[in-house]
């Protein structure tokens, strides 16, 4: 997998060697025995409709995300827990949110007998959750689609902080954003190219 990946321009030789050392199939829960589990552009199904990202997205995602040790990074879309395992091996300070219970309670509970010091959160992005905004964060991950640039993530992002997020409702593409001051019009906002996630969804689902 890790070949494939850099054959694809991933260079990040750190994230190479999280994606390396972390299995996927301990993530994809009852797909596990899914063949194409590492294979770089084929997502896995999991629990309540959602996906797993593609190998090559995740890498790409965290790439992207310039996250040195010990920087925050608010994750939005726990899933499965495997973009979010990929990020506690970069030894950042993990904080992630989910919509669905039951992937929140599964992958919590995963997270935390992998010995992995996660913050995960039960709430959506648009609404936030109470404690989520006690922080303000070094980077942004999002893993769903946004319709549009979320404000209220924008303002949870330190200033000189970097988010990547995938946006657009019919097409999506991948920005990763600088945020170089409060003003929109201090944000660097580059376009990464072609981006296709599950729909970044408002209000808790029971
Ligand atoms: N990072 C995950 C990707 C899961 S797919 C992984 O590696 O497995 C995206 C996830 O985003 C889904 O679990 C979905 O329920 C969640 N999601 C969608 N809209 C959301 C929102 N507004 N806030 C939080 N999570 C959301």
């Amino acid at each position: 997998m890790v070949a494939s990946l850099k054959e694809r321009g991933i260079t990040d030789k750190r994230v190479l060697a999280a994606m390396e050392k972390l299995p996927r199939h301990i993530f994809a829960g009852e797909t596990a025995l899914d063949h194409l589990l590492y294979d770089i552009d084929h997502a896995v199904a999991i629990d309540c409709g959602q996906t797993i990202s593609k190998p090559y997205t995740v890498a790409w995602q965290s790439e992207m995300l310039e996250l040195s040790a010990n920087q925050s990074v608010l994750e939005v879309g726990t899933g499965s827990g495997y973009q979010t395992a990929i990020l506690c091996e970069l030894r950042a300070q993990v904080f992630t949110v989910e919509r669905q219970v039951k992937l929140y309670r599964k992958t919590k509970a995963l997270l935390a007998s992998m010995n992995y010091r996660v913050k995960c959160f039960l709430g959506d992005s648009f609404n936030g959750v109470p404690e989520m905004k006690d922080y303000l964060y070094d980077r942004i991950l999002v893993t769903c689609g946004a319709p549009t640039l979320p404000e209220g993530l924008m303002k949870l992002l330190k200033v000189g902080g970097i988010m990547v997020i995938p946006v657009g409702e019919e097409e999506q593409r991948m920005l990763k954003i600088v945020k170089n001051g409060e003003d929109p019009s201090e944000w660097v906002i580059e376009d990464k190219g072609d981006a296709k996630f599950v729909p970044m969804l408002e209000g808790r689902n029971f």
